[in-house]
């Protein structure tokens, strides 16, 4: 043990004024919602009138959350809460298919669709991206690789589809994907981590029969929390009751989120209804962004024009930079955090991915001015350094 404790006690965390990382906008809490995560910050402080199932709880109003608000919100017949998206993503999957089954999943997904599959014990078959510099998927792929995998004698018993992705915020054609794959007799999850709470999604305009949030990421919420979403066929195997604890689902270990995470998520709820249906303004914001970058020479990756805000950036005059700056690579990150602005991975600056939701166009233009006065500061032809 570390003899001096102390520095465990007082936790600052510093972050510049506009963060872009993509990670962290649509998590950023709602004053109500850090109302919320101080009043019920004490362990398992929803349990206190709790009858045994955790998403029946009447006070605070978890159930009619849980059982009316979100299945409405998603328009799926059943929800429940879990600890992100991942979790969700594994309980479907260990749920509906056996071991040695056979998952398709989109060449863009996530590597906790990855770890999910492979915690179940299942194989994948990807459906591959087109590559750079767009990197898209196309929905025929799902039937190629079902039929893949059937010819050789296999079994796929779900499809993934990320929607979008995280990497390049690429939004494939769901319904395209789920009717191919219903055609195949497999059901069709779609991962929503960067789109509930964030766009409208509707799970039965995509033809989703699970689809799975990330609290955290996307809808306000201070995690780990996220939602579960099921259609009737498949709710009463996933949402199994255990035969020894009647009351209780097995898949989910009776209970997720025991605390405060799940007030911050109600807190921020109806703010988040009302940030989905302004979803068009915040792809405008997007591609004004990547417009400004690309006149700087960035190249923004991933479908043009841009549907989502998270995007993705080539920039070799920034690569080029970094050979010549002092500091290096890490010149970026500096440069941006002096003008008030993070998110940026340090170290990284021929290729980055940044988001621009809820950020105000005032915000947006600083970011804009940041980056061309960052360029704008180091001489435009490179002098060789090695000597
Ligand atoms: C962030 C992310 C996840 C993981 O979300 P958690 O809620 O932290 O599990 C899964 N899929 C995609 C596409 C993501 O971007």
């Amino acid at each position: 043990m570390p003899d001096n404790l102390e520095k465990f006690r007082c936790l600052k965390r510093s972050v510049a004024k506009i963060n872009l990382d993509p990670l962290q906008r649509g998590g950023l809490l709602t004053p109500e919602a850090r109302e919320a995560l101080v009043e019920w910050g004490d362990g398992y402080s929803v349990c206190d009138f709790c009858g045994g199932e955790m998403d029946r709880i009447r006070n605070p109003p978890i159930e009619e959350f849980v059982h009316q608000a979100l299945p409405e919100f998603l328009k799926i017949d059943q929800v429940r809460i879990t600890h992100g998206a991942r979790e969700g993503m594994y309980a479907a999957m260990n749920s509906m298919c056996d071991r040695g089954d056979y998952v398709v999943v989109d060449g863009n997904s996530h590597y906790t669709t990855i770890l999910a599959a492979e915690r179940a014990g299942l194989s994948i078959e990807f459906v591959p991206s087109s590559g750079q510099p767009e990197y898209i998927i196309s929905p025929d792929g799902y039937a190629e690789a079902i039929e893949k995998i059937n010819d050789m004698g296999g079994r796929v018993s779900m499809a993934v589809l990320t929607y979008p992705d995280g990497n390049y915020g690429n939004l494939v054609d769901a319904r395209k994907v789920s009717d191919i794959c219903h055609q195949e007799g497999v059901p069709l999850m779609v991962n929503g981590a960067y789109s509930v709470g964030r766009m409208p999604v509707s799970a039965r305009d995509l033809g989703a029969d699970v689809l799975v949030g990330s609290g955290h990421k996307s809808m306000a919420s201070s995690g780990p929390i996220g939602v579960l979403g099921v259609c009737e066929e498949y709710a009463g195997l996933i949402f199994r009751r255990s035969k020894m604890k009647k009351n209780k689902d097995v898949e989910l270990l009776g209970c997720t989120v025991r605390g405060a995470g799940i007030l911050t998520m109600m807190a921020s709820f109806s703010h988040v209804v009302e940030r989905v249906a302004r979803w068009q303004e915040e792809v405008e914001k997007a591609r004004w962004l990547s417009a400004r970058l690309e006149e700087l020479g960035m190249v923004q990756q991933g479908e043009r024009p841009h549907r989502h805000d998270l995007m993705f950036f080539v920039s070799d005059r920034l690569y080029e930079i970094s050979n010549q700056a002092k500091k290096g690579r890490y010149f970026l990150y500096r440069d941006l955090k002096d003008r008030g602005i993070c998110g940026i991975k340090a170290g990284l600056t021929r290729q980055f991915k940044l988001s621009t939701y809820q950020l105000t166009w005032e915000e947006l233009e600083t970011v804009a001015a940041a980056f061309a006065d960052i360029m704008a500061a180091y001489p435009a032809t490179v002098a060789d350094e090695t000597s």
